[in-house]
């Protein structure tokens, strides 16, 4: 029914990773489908980091502190999970994700490059979807364009982009964040399974 980038045909995947380098807008794809997409069920993560304004517990993520990140894990409630940016750690709650596949729903995860791998890893079924920028330059412009950081830093960030980018090749679809609504439909539609 379905021939993907890697080859693999198969029924609708039961769920599907939404990743990509830093700064290249997959929060902002993501928030675009839970407002404009409800049939599309997004993950909510649990994560060690402190509440942004208007982020409400349970709906963008369940704030725990350490101890409660380390009971989940203890009890293997994570479907995958990472320490990002050398910061806090973000895990994907497993039950959730599996009701989901249940009940045939359209489930979303928008995690970082490290969770899709464990993903694929143990789900192998998972449908990896990689955001791209629209080009080099465009991500450069992204990550130095508030000049807020140092050339050490900004060197840093590049390098870092670089080797995210080169992760592409292991996703199964590659969608250009050319523009945020663009990029969201056309992710819904390989959700959906009409991408002819
Ligand atoms: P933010 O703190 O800005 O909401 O998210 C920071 C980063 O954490 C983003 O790259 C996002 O994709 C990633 N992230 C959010 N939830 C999860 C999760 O459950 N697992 C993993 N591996 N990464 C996550």
């Amino acid at each position: 029914r379905e021939r993907t980038g890697s080859g693999r045909i198969g029924p609708r995947p039961p769920l599907t990773v939404l990743a990509g380098p830093t700064a290249v807008g997959k929060g902002t794809v993501a928030t675009y489908i839970r407002e404009h997409y409800p049939e599309v069920q997004l993950s909510v993560s649990a994560t060690t980091r402190a509440p942004r304004p208007g982020e409400e517990h349970g709906r963008h993520y369940f704030f725990v502190d350490d101890e409660g990140f380390d009971r989940m894990l203890a009890a293997d409630e994570l479907l995958e999970w990472a320490t990002v940016h050398n910061q806090s750690r973000y895990g994907t709650p497993r039950r959730p994700v599996l009701e989901a596949a249940e009940r045939g729903a359209l489930m979303l995860l928008e995690i970082d490059l490290q969770g899709a791998r464990q993903v694929r890893a143990s789900m192998p079924e998972a449908r990896l979807v990689f955001l791209a920028p629209p080009s080099w330059d465009e991500l450069v412009e992204r990550l130095v364009g508030r000049g807020t950081e140092d050339e050490a830093e900004r060197e840093r960030r590049l390098e870092t982009a670089k080797v995210e980018l080169a992760a592409a090749d292991e996703f199964d679809e590659v969608i250009v964040n050319d523009e945020v609504p663009r990029a969201a439909a056309r992710l819904v539609e390989l959700m959906r399974g009409d991408d002819g």
